[in-house]
């Protein structure tokens, strides 16, 4: 399926928490889903009435939030699952390392962009190097001790220059490095679960695909 393009609040209002899909504008607009607590469509404030989930259903929204947050695909997501599933440890930490370990999600944790949809665009448009080559693949998996900087050419573009001058951008996490003049930054270690402070239970997706 491809990739979602219509109104990225829906999707928080789906999922029934914030989801911070538009970057800066999430902290200085009115947020939807503080107006219409209940999900979209005709029959979201029914929905919202109902009390009681299946595990079912539990397992299918913890899956999709994650999937909304990091903008992947079902496919990519699903691969990167196989992927997580594959290598040695535990799946549902696995999963969130690699997705925490994404290019797209690097550049945005950085400050380079206000969002991880933006952060996606700006290294499409090859405006990112990894270890002194160009890499315009967002789900380019990077390593402890690469270095990550934006191009000579492109360091002044205004969406990076904007972010980074946002008042209300995120902290920067403790496996990176920032130089934030230069535009360069460095992935001092690898992620690691206990990073990642986004409540999501990763088990719930570990069991919806181990179905
Ligand atoms: Fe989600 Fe941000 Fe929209 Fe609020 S403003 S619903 S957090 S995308």
């Amino acid at each position: 399926m491809a990739r979602y393009t219509g109104p990225v609040c829906k999707l928080c209002r789906r999922e029934g928490q914030k989801l911070f899909l538009k970057g800066q504008k999430c902290y200085t607009e009115k947020c939807p889903i503080e107006r219409r607590a209940y999900p979209p469509g005709q029959h979201g404030p029914a929905q919202a009435r109902r009390r009681k989930q299946s595990d079912y259903a539990l397992q299918l929204r913890e899956k999709q939030k994650v999937k909304r947050i990091y903008g992947l695909p079902e496919k990519q997501f699903r691969s990167l699952f196989e992927y997580a599933n594959h290598i040695p440890g535990v799946t549902g930490d696995n999963l969130l390392v690699a997705l925490e370990s994404r290019l797209d999600n690097i550049i945005f944790r950085m400050g380079f962009a206000q969002s991880r949809s933006q952060a996606r665009q700006i290294v499409r448009h090859r405006h990112v190097e990894v270890n002194g080559g160009i890499v315009d693949v967002p789900s380019f998996r990077v390593s402890g001790g690469d270095e990550i900087a934006i191009r000579a050419k492109s360091k002044n573009i205004l969406p990076i220059e904007a972010s980074l001058e946002a008042r209300t951008r995120p902290a920067l996490p403790e496996w990176l490095a920032l130089d934030e003049k230069a535009r360069v930054g460095r992935v001092v270690r690898t992620p690691m679960r206990s990073d990642i402070s986004f409540p999501i239970q990763e088990q719930l997706i570990v069991e919806l695909y181990s179905k």
